[in-house]
């Protein structure tokens, strides 16, 4: 089983790492790794692999029963080959970045209006919000949004810790983002932002609030009655 240990230290951009199998000459399973597979509506991590002076690209990383796999753009790694891993360290921050705004956002949605998020995606360039609510409007969108740039001017930490999943459930809003619930393990990782939201949740966030930095929306549509979908995104 591969040691995810984006799980524990976000900001690792390097490792060593042993490689453990590869299929089709493409898609290798490491030891450890630092590149975050698709999943819980969080994009693939990118960055490469590297064995010597070989560097292989890593294109894709998903999450294939239960195992990490890295898809790499040109055959040549064998299992227990001995590599460097490094992380497409711009891309990954972005992501950390606007990870944390939808929390923050979603929290402050859910505290405003109760709505919950039936949908996410984040992406590098912007995030997508699906919801249920009643009235809603642009403007409503809009104050949500300067809310959270007032919070992300703050010195607030984003912190994590694991909880037993039945007590972890009976905090009201732990489950905000659909695509973060984690579905069948035990205990449930917890990202709290200090104050102001916590929520299970698998993904890579940053470590304090004043780094998202500030956010703007890009549009809002009404999908019907009571769907609703906003895109945000991080302003550069
Ligand atoms: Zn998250």
């Amino acid at each position: 089983m591969t040691d995810a240990l984006f799980l524990q230290d976000s900001y690792m951009k390097e490792c060593d790492a042993t490689v453990l199998s590869v299929k089709d000459d493409k898609y290798v399973v490491l030891d450890k790794t630092i590149f975050y597979p698709k999943g819980g509506g969080q994009p693939y991590d990118t960055g490469k692999v590297v064995r010597g002076n070989d560097e292989f690209q890593v294109v894709f990383s998903g999450k294939f029963s239960g195992e990490i796999s890295h898809e790499v753009d040109h055959p040549g790694l064998a299992a227990n080959d001995s590599v460097h891993c490094i992380l497409d360290w711009d891309r990954r921050y972005r992501l950390m970045r606007s990870h944390t705004a939808a929390h923050t956002l979603a929290s402050i949605m859910w505290k405003e209006t109760g709505a919950l998020i039936t949908g996410n995606q984040l992406d590098v360039d912007k995030v997508r919000f699906d919801f249920n609510l009643e009235n809603f409007s642009r403007e409503i969108f809009d104050g949500l949004i300067v809310k959270a740039n007032e919070v992300f001017k703050k010195d607030v930490p984003v912190r994590w810790f694991e909880l037993p999943r039945e007590e972890a459930l009976k905090i009201p809003g732990i489950v905000k983002m659909a695509g973060a619930f984690p579905p069948e393990i035990m205990n449930l990782r917890i990202v709290e932002i200090v104050g102001v939201d916590k929520q299970a949740d698998g993904g890579t966030h940053v470590k304090n609030l004043k780094e998202v930095g500030q956010i703007e929306l890009v549009k809002a549509e009404n999908k019907g009655k009571n769907n609703r979908r906003v895109y945000f995104r991080l302003i550069p």
